[in-house]
């Protein structure tokens, strides 16, 4: 059966230009892109889609760089997508992330570690519905 997924591509990896690369990993390994949009996000809100990490140390850092350029924000499809696109991705920390994964390629540090996946059926709802309205998708 299909799954969806919410991805977003980080401010550094639209300012190296590998927008196009990463979208391309992603067809490549079978995903169907069901939406795609760019969006330079709020402090606001950035910190609500990170709200499960507000209080955090690394909150206030995170939510500075999200929103400090434009990101790409994608619905992507396919079965088993959740799990496959954070196989994809690789590790949070790219020098732990496997070779030929998205963050070894292009994540600059484990805070602008190029890609964001959600890991849960339950966040990707979510994160799809933070987004995306139903005349979208
Ligand atoms: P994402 O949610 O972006 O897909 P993830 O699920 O692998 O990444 P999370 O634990 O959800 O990792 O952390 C969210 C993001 O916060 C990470 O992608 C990273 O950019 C940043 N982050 C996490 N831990 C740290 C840390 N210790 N120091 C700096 N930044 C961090
Ligand atoms: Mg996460």
């Amino acid at each position: 059966m299909n799954e969806r997924t919410l991805t977003m591509i980080k401010p550094n990896a639209v300012k190296k230009h590998v927008a196009g690369k990463i979208i391309s990993m992603w067809e490549d390994a079978g995903f169907e892109i069901v939406q795609i949009k760019r969006k330079h996000l709020t402090t606001s809100q950035a910190e609500g889609f990170y709200k499960e990490h507000d209080g955090k140390p690394f909150f206030a850092g995170l939510v500075e760089f999200m929103t400090s350029g434009p990101i790409y924000i994608l619905v992507l499809e396919k079965e088993n997508a959740i799990a496959d696109n954070r196989k994809l991705m690789g590790a949070t920390n790219p020098a732990n992330a496997e070779e030929g994964t998205i963050r070894k390629l292009y994540a600059d540090s484990l805070g602008e570690n190029a890609v964001h996946g959600s890991d849960s059926p339950q966040s990707a709802a979510r994160e799809i519905d933070y987004y995306f309205n139903v005349f979208e998708l």
